[in-house]
């Protein structure tokens, strides 16, 4: 029987390395991906598993994997009840993994996972994080790489636990970061924070990253300005700091053109100013109110979801699979 229950499967132990790769309507990708990643697995003499996150796809992602044929690999195919997005796939992938390793994997090959072993050998080196730096993000436009740019070094400013720059998903954790990062119990989950925050020792190596095989980002620029949003609000509350210092100063200047206003009109007896002054200082005001309203509104957003204590993801299916010659050798 191919499919059992993930009770039976085989104790925790056994298994080294898990890569963890969430699909979202990739169904054109999942046969190269498998062909390649497959490829590299079977030149590891450890024992390993592929972990499918089906992320609520509308096409047959989930038929593909759930019904693979039988090769020399171990998966567990898990299918959320519909697209909860990738942090939330990338989550429900590490809860389930159970090798000593979890790699993360784009399922469209812009991550080459002829790169495992290498990663594996820092592993075996003593690094607990295996970060995969892009030296070239081939296939994205101009304004991508310039707003990533943006993002990571405003994140960096504004963050007490640094993300690295042009480090995306892609990359190796000890089954001691991951169990950190399981005990965080967040719901806004901006996975490339939550991968840094518990520290341990870190490598970095660096990659070209492959244009898209097939098919299309599912990121628009609004879901990456949210992404980017969750990523600042919650590693840092800078901003607001940033609000309150903004309010004294410009706080500090009105009363200091108060005072000089009343100087001016008992010295000198100056007449009145007119309106255009008034307006300006007006419209200043409120912009910088309303900016730092919607900044507050933007914590609070995000503290009415913690409160909620909903689930991350709801599974519906999960479908483990064994090839016959790893059940015959044991
Ligand atoms: N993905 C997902 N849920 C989503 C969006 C994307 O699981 O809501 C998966 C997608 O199938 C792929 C990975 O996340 O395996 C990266 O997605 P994509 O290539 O669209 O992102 P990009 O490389 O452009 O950042
Ligand atoms: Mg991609």
């Amino acid at each position: 029987m191919p499919y059992s229950s993930p009770s039976q499967s085989p104790s925790n132990t056994e298994i080294c390395l898990s890569v963890v790769v969430p699909l979202f309507n990739e169904s054109l990708m999942i046969k190269p991906l498998i062909e390649r990643l497959t490829k590299v697995l079977s030149t590891l003499d450890e024992r390993s598993e592929i972990v499918f996150v089906d992320d609520g796809s509308s096409d047959d992602s989930w038929r593909l994997v759930s019904e693979l044929p039988l090769v020399d690999n171990e998966y567990q195919c898990i299918k959320l009840s519909r697209n909860f997005g990738k942090e939330a796939a990338m989550s429900a992938g590490i809860e389930h993994a159970r090798g000593l390793v979890v790699i993360m994997l784009d399922a469209d090959l812009q991550d080459p996972p002829e790169l495992i072993p290498e990663m594996l050998n820092q592993w075996r080196a003593g690094y607990d994080i295996v970060n995969m730096k892009r030296k070239k993000r081939l296939g994205e436009t101009w304004f991508k790489r310039f707003s990533a740019a943006c993002f990571y070094r405003l994140m960096n400013w504004v963050s007490d636990s640094p993300v690295p720059e042009n480090v995306g998903d892609f990359r190796l954790m000890s089954r001691q970061v991951i169990d950190s990062i399981k005990q965080l119990p967040e719901r806004n989950r901006f996975m490339k924070g939550l991968f840094s925050w518990p520290g341990f020792s870190q490598k970095t190596l660096e990659f070209d990253r492959d244009p898209r095989f097939v098919g299309e980002t599912k990121w628009n620029y609004g879901k990456l300005f949210g992404l980017a949003m969750d990523g600042i609000t919650s590693f840092s509350f800078k901003p607001l700091r940033l609000a309150t210092w903004c309010g004294v100063i410009t706080a500090l200047a009105a009363f200091a053109y108060g005072g000089w206003i009343i100087a001016n009109t008992l010295i000198f007896g100056g007449s009145v100013a007119g309106y255009p002054s008034l307006m300006v200082v007006q419209l200043a005001l409120a912009g910088i109110q309303l900016l730092a309203l919607g900044l507050i509104g933007e914590y609070l957003g995000r503290v009415f979801v913690e409160v909620k204590q909903r689930p991350l993801y709801l599974i519906e299916e999960v479908a483990y699979k064994q090839s016959l010659t790893q059940v015959k050798a044991r």
